[in-house]
């Protein structure tokens, strides 16, 4: 906002810009539609204008007129409405059918407090809790409700599929006290609902972990187990016991590691939005004959002019010429006294 010039050679005080730090992958919705997205870190972007300040008289002073009694209010800052949604919910996210074991594996290594039953779907918000190892923080989501035909909306379908798009890391939970066979067709099964939903989590970096070991001795298993799952690497886990939890955080570690150097980006210059042109100004005459002039920049010039001042008037008459207003309010038949309004001003025509 900007205050009016006051004594001599006072120009309207300049408005603070405001500034607001977001995570890097911020998408910002402006007026409901996509405006950008902050896609490195460091980006920079203009979301709203603030309105330019006014100018005081000592602005306007010419040669002929040393003493102008000309002065501009502040101009409107632009108004919008502005959606923020974070790219990442999560660093990693912990998949896989309900009752593998998700959530005891969340509260295991997280400070979080999910609900944990042997029913399905006792989860029905992902769960976020946050890690704390080997002097690193992470945020891990336990993203439920992937079941079979989830990505046609089958059980809580897209709900959580979409959550799954917004972490970095995927971990297969699967439960390994069944039939060999059965660990490889649940793995499948959650693999085919991922493909099927959105060809993005094929570049997913992703961890395979075989949980409730604890359950009975999986050794002589494994090597098929292994055998099934190709070259993929396998952790086996006990989300009860804690077995092998070392080892997968490890593992998580290392896949984040390596996943910000894909985001080690060279930031010199950002990326300022461009504002589209718009038309100087348009006339439509309303049901009672009112010529009712609208457009950004007539709008502001209105809004900016100090009318109780004769030579900020006369300005603002030139102005309007110049633009070409009175031409094209000619042109859509104006005649002499009659009522054309801009923003709340009503005037009254004259040659
Ligand atoms: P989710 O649906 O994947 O979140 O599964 P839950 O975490 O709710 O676990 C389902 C059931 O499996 C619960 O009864 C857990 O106690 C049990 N469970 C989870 N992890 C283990 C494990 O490592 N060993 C054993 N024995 N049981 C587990
Ligand atoms: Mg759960």
């Amino acid at each position: 906002m900007v205050q009016g010039g006051f004594l001599n050679k006072k120009t309207g005080k300049s408005g603070h810009d405001i500034n607001i730090k977001l995570p890097f992958g911020t998408i910002i919705f402006k007026n409901n539609k996509i405006f950008t997205e902050l896609k490195k870190i460091g980006d920079k972007v203009l979301i709203v204008k603030g309105g330019r300040g006014g100018r005081g008289n000592y602005s306007f002073k010419t040669k002929n007129n040393t003493v102008p009694r000309i002065s501009e209010n502040g101009q409107r800052g632009e108004f919008a409405i502005i959606d923020l949604e974070p790219h990442f919910i999560a660093d990693v996210g912990l998949i896989g059918l309900p009752n593998a074991g998700k959530s005891t594996l969340l509260a295991k290594i997280s400070n979080a407090n999910p609900k944990i039953a042997e029913y399905p779907f006792t989860t029905l918000v992902p769960n976020l809790g946050t890690v704390d190892y080997m002097n690193k923080r992470f945020i891990v989501a336990d993203i439920p409700g992937i079941i079979k035909d989830a990505h046609i909306g089958k059980g809580l379908g897209f709900d959580f599929l979409r959550y799954i798009k917004r972490t970095k890391v995927l971990v297969y939970v699967i439960d390994s006290n069944c039939s060999i066979s059965d660990i490889y067709n649940n793995y499948m099964i959650v693999n085919n609902e991922l493909k099927k939903y959105s060809d993005c989590f094929e570049k997913k970096k992703k961890i395979i972990v075989l949980n409730k070991i604890d359950l009975y001795s999986i050794k002589k298993r494994i090597k098929l187990i292994k055998k099934y799952f190709r070259y993929e690497k396998i952790i086996k886990i006990s989300s009860i016991n804690g077995y092998g939890i070392n080892n997968l955080l490890n593992e998580i570690l290392k896949k984040l590691n390596k996943y910000t150097e894909c985001f080690d980006y060279n930031v010199s210059n950002f990326d300022v939005k461009e504002y589209i042109y718009e038309q100087e100004f348009n006339v439509d005459i309303d049901k009672n004959g009112i010529f009712i002039v609208t457009g950004q920049k007539i709008e502001t010039i209105t809004e900016m002019t100090n009318f109780n001042e004769h030579e900020s008037l006369k300005r603002y008459q030139n102005i309007l010429k110049k633009i070409g207003l009175d031409l094209e309010l000619k042109k859509k038949g104006i005649k002499i006294g009659d009522t054309v309004k801009i923003c709340n001003y009503e005037f009254i025509f004259e040659e």
